[in-house]
């Protein structure tokens, strides 16, 4: 028995089979998770495809309201999902708690968008109006860095626009989406949420499934390419939020001591679970030993540890998978480069790795060309500002990228060339909810947040009337 029920057409209900949520700043077992077989997921998609018949009739307005009670749910709750969320995702507290009251701003922020009939020729030939049609079932897929967030960039725009959501996060982030469900589910119809968990074994029929009508995806590039397979079939509409190598290029007139903190906290926030994290960073040959020294000094004195202990600056990785293969890409640095902080495993139980420097590194090495998604960074040095920016584009992905500079017209220019999705200048990774967000090349396709991601939720109708 769990302590924790899916939820499926309004109702709380145990999954087929349970699992084992591990917390990872213990390795101990945080609480049994209901698993759900291949038959709930179905019941969960049926239940979604019914409730949309009422859901899609009723006024933005009616659906405005319930999306602004669940962020006053979220609010309301806001200590004890914090908690939760630590516990089972690995982050500190203060993170947690500024992830569960921004997840409950994003909820709010959806509710000021509308979705208006654009009259585009009132002529004396014709009328063309253009209408914004719900999809019908989306499923939502989310990962285990920010389980609550992410949710937050799809529920919302989906059931505001008018459809209706099976909502499945990661295996191993599963609680706090289920405990939300628990909250919510008298206020939200039944079957217009429904919230299943899985053992990573229902994306792909999820996906499949021929009465979703659209899947909503944030994980890796990889899972993200057998989603677009998988929805192939039946010309399913499909957001695909991907993996990033995200590059940070660091002009000459920087004063180091300035932007240290800033550079280190970009790519080391969430232990650098992150997918718009810096995870490369390009530094002008004249400073470049000065940056180093001292993100290294940074590194060396970031306290780790359970995220619920006060003082914690960086949680453990979320699991054993990742643990080992950041540990594995340290090993590897090591060979191509010189680590300058960290690069060890603290002697205790818990998936912990202290924040680590690598220099000395270049394009070629696996630490600078493949996604690390955890607390290690290669500092690479340039001396030509369009070499750097060339290196920086020659990657598969294309997420974010920032640059830092004293002289914002320099910084201007340097960004224009960078092939991202976003560029920062003198930040990295900011996001608001009302600013589009989505990547380039292998980083994804389509966006989330502001109106665009409202309308992805939507189908294009024109009407074309003859005078
Ligand atoms: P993942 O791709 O392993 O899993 C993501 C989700 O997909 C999970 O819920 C998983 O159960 C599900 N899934 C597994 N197999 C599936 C299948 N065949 N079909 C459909 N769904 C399936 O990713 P992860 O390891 O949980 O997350 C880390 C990755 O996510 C990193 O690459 C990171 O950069 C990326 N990410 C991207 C963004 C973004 O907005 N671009 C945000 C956060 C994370």
């Amino acid at each position: 028995m769990s302590d924790y029920q899916l939820l499926i057409n309004g109702q709380m209900v145990d999954g087929a089979t349970t699992m084992a949520v591990v917390n990872p700043a213990t390795e101990e077992t945080l609480a049994d998770c209901p698993r759900a077989d291949e038959g709930q997921l179905n019941q969960a998609v049926a239940a979604a495809k019914a409730a949309f018949a009422s859901w899609s009739k009723t006024t933005i307005d009616e659906r405005k309201a319930v999306i602004s009670q669940i962020a006053d749910v979220i609010e309301a709750n806001g200590t004890e999902l914090a908690q939760l969320l630590t516990q089972e995702q690995g982050k500190p507290l203060a993170d947690a708690t500024g992830e569960v009251y921004g997840t409950a701003a994003f909820f709010r922020y959806f509710t000021a968008l509308d979705l208006p009939i654009e009259v585009l020729e009132d002529s004396e030939n014709r009328k063309v109006e253009a209408h914004r049609k719900p999809l019908g079932v989306i499923g939502a897929i989310v990962p285990w860095n920010f389980p609550m967030i992410l949710m937050a960039f799809k529920v919302p725009p989906a059931l505001i626009a008018g459809n209706t959501v099976v909502l499945k996060p990661s295996p191993t982030t599963p609680l706090t989406s289920l405990r939300l469900g628990q909250l919510i589910k008298d206020i939200v119809p039944a079957g217009v949420l429904n919230i299943v968990t899985d053992a990573n074994d229902l994306g792909a029929p999820l996906t499949a499934h021929p009465d979703v009508n659209k899947i909503s995806f944030t994980g890796s590039t990889a899972t993200g390419a057998k989603v677009m397979a998988g929805a192939a079939g039946l010309i399913k509409r499909i957001t695909l939020e991907l993996g990033g190598n995200d590059a940070g290029i660091v002009l000459d007139d920087v004063e180091p001591k300035k932007v240290a903190q800033q550079l280190f906290d970009s790519a080391f926030q969430n232990s650098g679970q992150v997918c718009i994290a810096m995870k490369r960073l390009y530094v002008h040959d004249s400073i470049y030993d000065e940056v180093v020294d001292e993100l290294a000094t940074i590194a060396n004195d970031t306290i780790i540890g359970d995220g619920l202990e006060q003082g914690t600056k960086l949680g453990p990785l979320q699991n054993k998978m990742q643990y080992e293969k950041v540990k594995e890409l340290i090993e590897s640095a090591r060979q191509d480069g010189n680590i300058v902080a960290g690069g060890e495993v603290p002697d205790q139980s818990g998936y912990f790795i202290r924040p680590t420097i690598v220099r000395d590194v270049a394009e070629g090495s696996r630490i600078v060309d493949e996604e690390q998604f955890g607390p290690v960074l290669p500092v690479i040095r340039f001396s030509d500002e369009g070499d750097a920016i060339a290196r920086a584009n020659n990657s598969d992905y294309g997420l974010g990228g920032s640059v830092w500079s004293s002289d914002l017209d320099r910084a201007y220019d340097v960004a224009n060339q960078m092939n991202t999705g976003t560029v920062w200048i003198n930040k990295h990774a900011e996001l608001d909810p009302g600013i589009p967000f989505g990547g380039s090349k292998q980083s994804g396709l389509g966006n989330e947040l502001g109106m665009e991601g409202l309308k992805e939720f939507t189908q294009l109708k024109m009407i074309n009337m003859a005078r």
